[in-house]
């Protein structure tokens, strides 16, 4: 698109939310910017927990609304994008002195049965004297439940949607921050800067959508001029990541005493996940960090439960996050919806502005769908809505047919590791062939960095996936910092660092 031309559709932030309402937008025609300060999933969307989830424990705040879209999201998104989302069991132990039985076995029933389940298995009850789930535990859990949900890689999931709003015509870009946005002749002028040139450029668009998760009032504020917005109540979650605790490829949901829950669940095959904690944060979004404290309550809540104790000595990495809920009044910060709130801005002359405030990672595609109905009554109807059966790049393959490729993958590059063709698969898809090309020994692939990370999967991330520094690469497309030292990783970022000055040589 020309500089002089007017997008229909401006985007600021590229978590989630903001790169589903581009992907759904652009399948419909619409011509779309998208515009994200730093590196697509930067914010709130690679600090989650992970799951595609109805949300057990927002029953007990009556969300039936979000809990039953949300359920009923799980089987869509994981046809979806099966390499990066799949099926996960949960085991929730029956705690004596916690919810009884009688009020967990209600609250699955319902969750078995309020969302379209069709593929994913139903609730079952678990003797854990038996049952292999109960050896890490200790003695004297003798009963669980065992429920459905699904895991999804929260920021490839961001990566694939806005690789596939670029396939559709969006204009995605990243390190591009909105610092101000102005009414002028019925549209939107937007002043974008390039945040690794300082440069600053003037786009138009017909609406603008304020897709900025924790810093949604502050944009209004900055750039939009609405110096006493206010709507959102920002809550800090922390995670830590400690070598693996168990074996069983099932997760655990463990009740604690102040009525939280935390999860432990089976990460990069070498790891286990824990969190969250649920807390008012009253810092800028930029600075979330867990704290000594958070690190102490994890330790603790998950050692009630195991039998060998997790201590701060077994973390090997944490991360931090802040939700940005829609601030409706309640007093604890984990009884604040999670449901998402679409405001909009604009009287019938003026130009649009639609304000987005909470979500969860698995209600985004219904999310976008809201989003666009609002477009559509403002720019009139393009194109039907499409996304509930679309596939997200990579994920061109049967739900249940990963072993299948995974077989495919190592006969046609025989020199891969089990391990290393897995993770390519699991990050990629059938996209991981892209990677591979005609390799015909690892050399092939360029540089190690260390571990399984060659330089043919950096050069594809930097070229499809808006890839620009060693942590895009090593946290975000893909978790190899779990596995690669300081000085790997600061190898990798010299590589970037010489590949970005050939690049610009070559303009
Ligand atoms: P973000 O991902 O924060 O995206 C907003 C983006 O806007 C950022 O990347 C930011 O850099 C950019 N931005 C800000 N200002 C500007 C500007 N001026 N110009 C350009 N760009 C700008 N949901 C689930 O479904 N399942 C879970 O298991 C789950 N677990 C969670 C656990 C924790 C601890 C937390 C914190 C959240 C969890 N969630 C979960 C909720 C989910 O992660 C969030 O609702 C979702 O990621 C929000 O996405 P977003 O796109 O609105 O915000």
């Amino acid at each position: 698109m020309s500089d002089n031309q007017t997008y229909d559709l401006f985007v600021i932030g590229g978590g989630i939310n903001g790169c589903g309402i581009a992907r759904d937008a652009a399948g419909r025609g619409f011509t779309v910017m998208l515009a994200e300060k730093d590196d697509l999933a930067s914010g709130t969307s690679s600090s989650s927990t992970k799951l595609i989830h109805g949300g057990l424990r927002y029953l007990e705040h009556y969300e039936f609304r979000l809990v039953r879209e949300a359920l009923m999201e799980r089987e869509v998104l994981w046809r979806m994008a099966p390499h990066i989302i799949w099926p996960m069991r949960f085991i929730l132990p029956h705690q004596k002195g916690l919810r009884p039985a009688w009020l967990l076995r209600l609250g699955l029933f319902l969750y078995d049965h309020l969302g379209g389940r069709k593929l994913l298995p139903p609730t079952r009850v678990l003797d854990l004297r038996s049952d292999p789930a109960g050896g890490p535990l200790k003695p004297g859990f003798s009963k669980a439940f065992e429920y459905s949900d699904c895991w999804v890689n929260d920021a490839r999931l961001v990566a694939l949607n806005a690789r596939d709003a670029a396939d559709r015509g969006a204009e995605i870009r990243t390190r591009t921050k909105v610092v101000d946005a102005r009414r002028e002749d019925g549209s939107w002028t937007i002043s974008i800067e390039n945040c690794l040139t300082g440069q600053v450029q003037t786009v138009r668009a017909r609406l603008l959508i304020n897709a900025a998760g924790p810093w949604v009032d502050g944009v209004l504020r900055s750039a939009i001029g609405e110096n006493d917005a206010s709507n959102v109540r920002l809550v800090q979650g922390s995670h830590i990541v400690v070598r693996r605790k168990f074996e069983d490829e099932r997760a655990y949901f463990f009740q604690n005493r102040d009525e939280r829950i935390i999860f432990a669940i089976p990460y990069e095959r070498d790891f286990t996940l824990i969190g969250t904690t649920d807390h008012d944060f009253g810092g800028e979004p930029d600075d979330t960090e867990i704290s000594d404290g958070e690190i102490a309550y994890l330790c603790n809540a998950a050692s009630e439960y195991f039998a060998e104790p997790v201590t701060r000595d077994d973390v090997v990495w944490t991360y931090s996050g802040v939700r940005p809920l829609f601030d409706d009044g309640a007093s604890a910060a984990q009884e604040a919806t999670r449901d998402y709130v679409l405001v909009e801005d604009g009287g019938a002359e003026e130009a649009l502005l639609i304000n987005i405030f909470g979500g969860k990672i698995t209600t985004y595609r219904r999310l976008s769908e809201s989003v666009l109905e609002k477009v559509e009554k403002r720019l009139g109807a393009r194109k039907a809505r499409w996304t509930a059966h679309a596939i997200l790049p990579g994920g061109d393959f049967e739900t249940g047919g990963f072993d299948r490729l995974l077989g495919d993958l190592m006969e046609q590059y025989a020199f891969l590791a089990k391990e290393h063709a897995y993770r390519l698969l699991r990050l990629y898809g059938t996209r991981a062939a892209s990677i591979l090309g005609d390799a015909r020994r690892l050399e092939d692939l360029g540089t190690c960095f260390g571990s399984d990370l060659y330089a043919a999967e950096v050069d594809y991330l930097v070229e499809n996936e808006w890839a620009v520094t060693a942590d895009d690469i090593v946290w975000r497309r893909t978790k190899r910092g779990l596995q690669l030292s300081d000085e790997q990783i600061a190898t990798l970022a010299a590589y970037l660092q010489t590949s970005k000055s050939e690049a610009l040589k070559a303009v």
